[in-house]
């Protein structure tokens, strides 16, 4: 019966982004139990997308009537553009990249993508132009080329290598006794979060979309994974208007515009360097953070000195 309730035109991404490995299987479960069909209106027009400035006006959503999860959120990613989403466990932020894939529309407000308001664009082309490196990236039991190609099938080899050196990856694999053509996945090499996650970047550099949303890793990653991951980013966003989801606050001290969401409000915005001088939410979370890196070093020096 749950299987009736799933939207025909969700099945039809799921499918889509399951042959790309691009969702997790959470995520999966997450889209399987939206019950509301959102379908395209009569007159819905494909997404003309020209620098792809992302506007959110006054955004009220709610997952369940009883619960407003977004309560009023207005900002704006202009055209080439990264903004940082930070804020406490449940504060919203992945909903708010749910609502820009339109898997669901908003209670009011709206949201636009260079002036086109969501609920009259063709699903399918909002989907084609925005790139997603998800927190969990799902491998084809295939080779590293075949994965890496698959963010456009028609790309040479030479592309491919491009893509992976690029994205901080390509040094890694060529140590591998066979190369780009190391069987990965379930059957073959397994790969750490990080290697996944600097794959999907490369699969989303050969796709080259004009908007890009990366919903970072929760998971720890050691520093210099973490620096790799960074500048394979940097890559991967430069000219692209960007929405960053952040776990990490080290990742987003570069960002234009750091947005800090509490329960479902902005509360705070600026840049890194703003934010620390207005000494609020972020300011806390900064000095936090930097506390728990400094115990785990401390740690570290303490096990090799063993
Ligand atoms: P985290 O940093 O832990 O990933 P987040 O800020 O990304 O958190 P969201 O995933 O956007 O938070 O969730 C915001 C709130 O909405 C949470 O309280 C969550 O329980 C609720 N929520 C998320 N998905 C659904 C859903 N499909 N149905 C009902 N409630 C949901």
């Amino acid at each position: 019966l749950m299987q009736l309730s799933i939207p025909l035109n969700m099945i039809g991404y799921i499918y889509r982004e399951l042959r790309q490995g691009l969702i997790d299987i959470a995520d999966m479960f997450d889209l399987l139990s939206v019950e509301a069909e959102i379908v395209d209106a009569p007159a819905a027009a494909p997404l003309v997308v020209d620098g792809g400035t992302i506007r959110f006006e006054d955004v009220h959503f709610a997952y369940d009537p009883e619960r407003q999860i977004l309560k009023g959120v207005s900002f704006e990613v202009p055209s080439g553009h990264t903004v940082a989403i930070v804020g406490p466990s449940g504060a919203g932020k992945s909903t708010i990249s749910r609502l820009i894939f339109r898997f669901y529309d908003v209670t009011s407000g709206a949201i636009t993508i260079d002036g086109q308001d969501l609920r009259e664009v063709q699903q399918e082309t909002l989907r084609a132009r925005i790139g997603m490196v998800p927190q969990d990236t799902v491998l084809f039991n295939d080779t590293i080329r075949y994965n890496v190609r698959y963010g456009r099938p028609s790309a040479n080899d030479g592309e491919v290598e491009e893509a992976a050196r690029m994205a901080q990856i390509a040094g890694f694999i060529e140590s591998l006794p066979h190369g780009f053509d190391t069987e990965v996945g379930e059957r073959g090499l397994k790969l750490s979060g990080g290697e996944k996650q600097r794959v999907a970047i490369a699969r989303t550099l050969l796709k080259a979309p004009p908007i890009l949303i990366l919903d970072e890793a929760t998971s720890a990653l050691d520093t210099q994974t973490e620096r790799e991951i960074q500048s394979a980013l940097d890559v991967v966003s430069k000219n692209r208007t960007t929405l960053v989801i952040a776990h990490r606050l080290s990742t987003v001290v570069g960002a234009d515009q750091i947005l800090v969401l509490e329960a479902g409000r902005i509360v705070e915005r600026g840049t890194h360097a703003e934010l620390l001088a207005k000494d609020g939410l972020y300011a806390s979370m900064w000095a936090r953070q930097r506390e728990a890196t400094e115990a785990e070093e401390r740690l570290r020096q303490v096990q090799e000195a063993d």
